[in-house]
């Protein structure tokens, strides 16, 4: 796989300049997988970016036809184990039904947000339902602080989201965090923000936090950011210090947009596992083979999946 094709540096105007204008975009291509019969576009984590704020994980589903003979993809994810983050499940179209290991069943649809906080362990399945037609969603995880990742699990469900008219026509959804003073109710452990762009012809403006680094994930049709083309399949970053975004669209378009603090602690990522420690991460896999107390059970028709052998052995 190769790095980004941008640049991070930061180009300073000189001395006696008294500003710093912004790195350009950094593009990097998302790598192809198969989740739950499903084709997936991971945008993060790549090699050349781990991280942005506490943003740590973005698979791009779909779009994919869950009618005729490809109803059988409709299967599903079957009951798996998450530690340390906190999975966020948003769809363009199509349905998915949540159960965990908490007793949460939820059916999500398009513009409803499912967040889910694993803390120091839960177990979930995403089933299909009797829907037929078209799934294309995004799943993204955020990595939880010292503060809560070995804390409780919990489940939130929001069917309704503050949306936000912006300059140049775009209207944003407000998935977690703050956008030009409209809030999101969903849970938040540390300083980041996720908005979902939908965006007309022409040049849309994003107020956004200048402490915040960003990634933009096209869903639908192309976007220009800074000049540079981003669409489905490519990961937009931007680094710290612009207090806006401008997205051009020539034809109606729909992104996601990401942002944080950088987030402060390095982390390790295993299977399912946000730790700092391979130990950890092992241990938690250990965990879920052996069907002690710490995930639970998750009532599901669908297998349960075990966790490889560790690659570091
Ligand atoms: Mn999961």
């Amino acid at each position: 796989m190769t790095g980004p094709v941008g640049t991070d540096d930061v180009v300073s105007q000189g001395v006696i300049a008294p500003m710093v204008e912004a790195a350009a975009i950094e593009i990097t291509p998302s790598r192809e997988a198969e989740v739950g019969g499903h084709r997936v576009r991971r945008a993060l984590p790549r090699r050349a970016r781990r991280t942005v704020g506490a943003w740590c994980f973005i698979d791009h589903m779909g779009p994919a036809s869950t009618s005729g003979a490809a109803a059988s993809t409709v299967a599903g994810i079957g009951p798996h184990p998450h530690t340390g983050l906190q999975p966020v499940t948003w769809l363009v179209s199509g349905e998915l039904r949540h159960r965990d290991s908490l007793g949460s069943d939820q059916v999500i649809k398009p513009g409803q947000l499912n967040l889910m906080t694993a803390g120091h362990g839960v177990a979930h399945a995403e089933e299909g339902t009797a829907y037929r037609g078209e799934l294309h969603g995004v799943q993204l995880w955020v990595a939880q602080p010292d503060e809560t990742r070995d804390g409780p699990a919990a489940f939130e469900h929001h069917a309704e989201l503050p949306r936000v008219e912006l300059a140049g026509g775009a209207t944003a959804t407000v998935l977690v965090g703050e956008l030009d003073g409209a809030g999101s109710p969903a849970r938040r452990d540390t300083d980041h923000a996720g908005f979902d762009l939908s965006l007309q012809p022409g040049r849309s403006v994003i107020p956004v936090r200048a402490d915040f680094e960003h990634a933009v994930v096209v869903l639908e049709g192309a976007v220009h950011v800074d000049g540079s083309a981003v669409e489905p399949g490519r990961l937009g970053y931007l680094s710290p210090g612009r207090d806006e975004l401008v997205v051009e669209a020539r034809a109606p378009a729909r992104a996601l947009v990401v942002g944080g603090v950088p987030f402060p602690s390095p982390i390790f990522m295993w299977w399912n596992f946000v730790a700092r420690t391979r130990e950890e991460a092992g241990a938690a896999g250990e965990a879920w083979n052996e069907r002690g107390p710490r995930f639970g059970e998750v009532d599901s028709a669908l297998d349960r999946i075990a966790a490889p052998v560790p690659p570091w052995g």
